[in-house]
């Protein structure tokens, strides 16, 4: 008889608790363009060379191989962000360009909706617009990423580039709408960053708009204040009309410089005489007042899907200006990023020490321009000017130093990507799934396999 109670205990025990002991979590951080180079002129500026940032003392560690194809399936060795992001969230190989769709520009399902499915909250984090490409192909699905609103969907410019829109991805051709559509009516629990004039009622009048005014059931914020409170149900924080401010910039708004070359050296580049860029001191971005930092927005999304969860959450939080500064050739304007970083994954490993069950994983999307020179030059005794045909910045480094950052990928006014692997770090939960070298889109059955989800 004791034997049947006990039984009979266990099983309304089993019947009642949850799945897991404790909630079953992923935070995936996302630095966009946070290559080694990038990581290395974060740690020898936030650290010092002989440093080591929160980063490194994660115990898992790891390259990862970029994939991306041409619209013949063909590789190609150099990503943007909408295609490895997509990698990330759907385990898909595919163009640069697409949001959540696949080489066939058919809707491949990702793991943060597979989450939600199963029962996990769910939340996306980002120092650019929401609407931006790495965050939204976790939850949204276009053909192009430049279809971020309902006027966007028809067409336009974006980076200075003309486009035709998405019209397969039009609602009313079946589609499921712009990125800010399928984000507003999505089931995401949480979505903060930038991002607000993708969403604004002006787009109420295009044909296909579903845009926050008419959404119901959204706690909407645009407040760095309303990040000390809480709120009920599904909440959008959008803080800036598009890309966040950033935290830092080079003094006076300085990024790298071409050298002045001399008369004579632009006769002949063996003669003559080069002078160098003037040093550049990284301080506070006044643009970047009012803002709420990476943070405060990793502390939010963290509490709002712990709150009253017994299952665990999906997070993926993007540090983006990593990435947007490299283009402009700006290094302190992407270090102040990585600053932001190091700070939001501090908030996940105190949220992961009281709740072990929580897998981090930190990487990169695809590689960035800069590259770390020597200052001055190996080559200063030649008798010749000796210089990088590119453009320079010499950023002054608290510890002392002078960090010579070199851009030469192109001669316009942005930068490239580049096709180096990209790094992984994880806490201790990735050793369960997670090796030292993987494919981006192994990354993606990885987390899928951590909160046990089928595809
Ligand atoms: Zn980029």
């Amino acid at each position: 008889m004791r034997s049947l109670i006990l039984t009979a205990l266990a099983c309304t025990w089993l019947l009642s608790s949850p799945i897991h002991a404790s909630p079953r979590s992923v935070i995936l951080i996302v630095g966009d363009g946070f290559d080694d180079t990038h990581v290395t002129m974060g740690r020898n500026y936030l650290a010092g060379q002989s440093g080591s940032l929160l980063l490194d003392e994660l115990s898992v560690r790891g390259a990862v191989q970029v994939e991306t194809i041409d619209s013949e399936g063909n590789p190609l060795y150099v990503a943007d962000s909408a295609n490895t992001a997509t990698s990330l969230a759907t385990g898909a190989v595919t163009q640069i360009g697409r949001v959540g769709k696949d080489g066939n520009n058919t809707v491949v399902p990702t793991v943060l909706e597979a989450a939600a499915a199963d029962g996990y909250k769910t939340g996306i984090v980002s120092t650019a617009s929401v609407t931006d490409a790495t965050p939204a192909a976790f939850a949204a699905h276009v053909a192009v990423r430049a279809c971020e609103s309902p006027m966007t969907i028809h067409g336009g410019k974006k980076y200075g580039v003309t486009f035709d829109g998405c019209p397969e991805d039009l609602v009313e051709n079946g589609g499921l709408g712009s990125i800010a559509e399928q984000l507003a009516t999505s089931q995401v629990d949480v979505i903060l960053g930038g991002g607000e004039e993708h969403f604004t009622p002006q787009y109420g009048s295009q044909p296909s708009a579903r845009t926050l005014a008419t959404v119901a059931g959204v706690t909407f914020l645009s407040d760095a204040a309303d990040l000390r409170g809480s709120h009920p149900g599904r909440v959008i924080g959008l803080f800036s009309e598009d890309t966040m401010p950033v935290k830092w910039r080079g003094s006076e708004g300085r990024t790298a410089e071409s050298m002045k070359r001399s008369w004579l050296n632009h006769i002949y580049d063996m003669i003559g005489s080069v002078t160098q860029p003037e040093i550049i001191r990284c301080e506070a971005n006044p643009e970047f007042a009012g803002m709420p930092s990476l943070e405060a927005m990793t502390r939010y999304a963290i509490d709002h899907l712990s709150r009253d969860n017994d299952k665990g959450f999906f997070l993926t939080i993007e540090s983006a200006s990593i990435d947007k500064r490299a283009h402009e050739r700006d290094p302190c304007g992407s270090i102040g990023e990585i600053e932001q970083l190091e700070a939001s994954l501090k908030v996940a490993l105190v949220y992961a020490q009281e709740h072990p069950n929580t897998l981090i994983i930190v990487t990169a999307d695809h590689g960035q321009a800069a590259q770390i020179v020597p200052d001055p030059t190996l080559y200063k005794y030649l008798p010749i000017p000796v210089y990088s045909p590119g453009k320079v910045a010499r950023v002054a480094t608290p510890e002392g130093g002078v960090m010579r950052i070199n851009y030469a990928t192109n001669n316009i006014d942005s930068e490239e990507h580049t096709g180096v692997n990209v790094p992984l770090f994880a806490n201790a939960e990735g050793r369960t799934v997670l090796k030292p070298f993987m494919h981006q889109r192994d990354i993606y059955q990885a987390m899928m396999r951590y909160l046990e989800l089928e595809r």
